[in-house]
């Protein structure tokens, strides 16, 4: 055998053992978790190189009409990846993606959707806009080569769910939930047919929420208003998704739980150094990105308390 055909052979075997939706960083395996209703998984830790920021749930809804997409992930190849393992499972082509919320691990796989309308809510795609470069090269940073290609595709299509609350994929009605609180635009996603809420960063489970953006009273009242949904099964931004309404509750808990410990902290002087390195009550040092998130939490949200408690 000459060496242009072992070349040639070694090629193929490699494309043959390469599993669809991979490539280098990606190895993304849908998991079906309703009729027509695909998500992929993201690793329950922070970002890092070895997750290549594959930090964040995204989905699939198959409709007669096309496939309708939710949240791209971190990265141009995040993004392709998903459109290789789409094209796994059907042949028909993506008509629309819709992105929760403005945070790098869920937008920045658009490179590979520029071909689609990308739906946001306006706040989402202003943000996006001012400042999704330099959330993709801070993601960069954290998580290298695997970003390599990426820039922040702006939305194209702004959506107004007070005017148009519901879209028809074929039989799937999916209802648009414009919320707040985790961050300034939160869109929550219901399908109607199948009783799937794909609820974005509203909800984390067994993972620590992350608050810098949040506004917490805001949260919680998105949180209510996922409850108010009726869902099946949720879809949380991070986490495993659930039949129940235990993510919904361990979130709104979490939060309760974090406002009240911080405000007792301003309230015996604590310094925010003191209050980070404070131990976890066990409930919630077992979630995942934990301490890291807490501490976080108190770097952004505590400056605010204290003053409040000064005054
Ligand atoms: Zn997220």
């Amino acid at each position: 055998m000459s060496a242009r055909c072992i070349v040639l052979l070694c090629l193929w075997l490699l494309c043959a053992i390469t599993p669809a939706g991979a490539n280098d960083y990606y190895d993304l395996v849908p998991q079906r978790i309703a009729p027509d209703t695909y998500v992929f998984l993201g690793a329950l830790e922070a970002f890092d190189f070895d997750n290549h920021g594959a930090v964040a749930n995204s989905g699939f809804i198959v409709t007669e009409q096309g496939v309708v997409v939710i949240d791209t992930g971190p990265s141009r190849l995040y993004g392709e990846a998903m459109r290789a393992a789409i094209a796994h499972v059907t042949d028909r082509p993506v008509v629309r993606v819709y992105i929760t919320h403005a945070h790098a691990d869920h937008f920045l796989g658009n490179n590979a959707f520029a071909d689609v309308p990308i739906a946001a809510l306006p706040a989402t795609a202003r943000t996006i806009r001012s400042a999704g470069e330099a959330m993709a090269r801070h993601l960069y940073d954290r998580v290298g080569a695997a970003m390599r290609g990426t820039s922040a595709v702006v939305p194209d299509e702004i959506i107004m769910p007070d005017m148009e609350p519901v879209v028809d994929y074929g039989d799937h009605r999916l209802e648009l939930i414009a919320t707040a609180g985790h961050s300034p635009a939160d869109l929550m996603i219901l399908d109607r047919r199948t009783g799937v809420l794909f609820a974005g960063d509203v909800v984390f489970h067994d993972r620590a929420p992350a608050t810098p953006h949040g506004d917490i009273a805001g949260w919680q009242q998105a949180l209510a208003g996922a409850a108010r949904t009726g869902f099946r099964i949720v879809v949380p931004g991070h986490g495993p998704v659930a039949s129940d309404d235990t993510p919904l509750e361990q979130t709104g808990a979490y939060l309760r739980w974090l406002v009240e410990r911080l405000q007792a902290g301003a309230a015996r002087g604590d310094s925010a150094a003191e209050l980070m390195f404070e131990a976890l009550p066990p409930r919630w040092a077992a979630l995942a990105v934990q301490p890291a998130e807490y501490r976080r939490s108190v770097t952004y949200l505590y400056p605010a308390l204290e003053k409040a408690t000064l005054e």
